[in-house]
């Protein structure tokens, strides 16, 4: 199953599109149907049987040992966005939104040349309730890897540690970190810049996307999506209205995949930014902020 699909990865359709000066690539990739449109109510997920605990997993299935970490295993994704694409489970099950985003760090930090990318449990997760993140190569990101670099964003904090950037003119909201490692400050940041309410079903801490790399001078770059919705109204429209997007990291960071032909032939720029909107946080609304701000 894995090699038919890596195969058929090779021949999906791209398309570029800018968005206010962003680079956009859009990937038209059926086989990720079962991700974007997977059911992740609380009650869906505890009727299933968990796909990424070791016992569910077809037999086929090997992992490879995270060197540096007990806490996880290295699995290669068996519906790849990327040419190569690991998912990085938690050995035990518990919750997405668990994550301590310094295990990122530590896998970019082993792993050199892969980027490493978490989507919120209720923010693009296809597992919300077993903890896992992603990796690929840092070039898969290249349109956004390259944007960073040239454009960090506008300074809003600077330390001897971190050097914190709002990235205002993007169509997405985002706050980039550089730093060295994540530092304590940084961690409040990833915990706590989300949505200040949740109710029960829709946990607020789930409302986040990270990416993390580490560039060629080995400073660490951290990207923040803070969520305010976790799929755009066109998912949820009808007829030539609909649009089946399903927002995770990748799309967050500029790779949008959409498994439908007719969403990848028609979407708009206009489209994007509406979708972008939607999903993403206002985060400079958030009192939370002043407190960060004033640490
Ligand atoms: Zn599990």
């Amino acid at each position: 199953m894995a090699a038919a699909n890596y195969a058929a990865l090779s021949g999906v359709k791209t398309r570029s599109l800018s968005v206010d000066g962003f680079p956009i690539l859009l990937q038209h990739n059926p086989g990720r149907i079962r991700s974007t449109a997977a059911k992740v109510s609380p009650d869906a997920i505890r009727k299933r049987p968990c796909f990424l605990c070791r016992d569910n997993r077809p037999p086929e299935q090997q992992a490879l040992p995270f060197v540096g970490s007990t806490a996880y295993e290295i699995l290669v994704n068996p519906f790849p966005i990327a040419d190569e694409h690991f998912t990085i489970a938690a050995r035990e099950h518990i919750h997405q939104d668990k994550i301590n985003p310094a295990d990122m760090e530590k896998f970019v930090t082993t792993y050199p040349g892969y980027l490493a990318f978490y989507n919120g449990s209720t923010a693009g997760a296809s597992a919300p309730d077993h903890l896992h993140f992603q990796a690929c190569r840092i070039d898969f990101l290249n349109g956004l890897v390259s944007f960073t670099a040239q454009n960090p964003g506008q300074l809003m904090k600077h330390d001897s540690h971190t050097d914190i950037y709002a990235m205002p003119e993007l169509p997405m909201q985002v706050v980039h970190f550089v730093s060295d490692s994540i530092d304590s400050e940084m961690q409040l940041w990833l915990k706590s810049l989300v949505p200040p309410h949740g109710d029960d079903m829709m946990p607020a801490a789930g409302m986040r996307n990270i990416v993390m790399w580490r560039d060629a001078e080995q400073r660490l770059h951290t990207l923040l999506f803070p969520r305010a919705a976790h799929r755009p109204t066109c998912y949820f429209s009808e007829g030539e209205e609909q649009c089946l997007v399903s927002p995770g990291a990748l799309d967050m960071a500029g790779v949008i995949i959409l498994p439908r032909h007719e969403d990848f032939e028609t979407l708009t720029v206009g489209a994007l930014r509406t979708i972008y909107d939607e999903v993403s946080l206002d985060y400079r609304s958030l009192p939370i902020l002043q407190h960060l701000m004033l640490l």
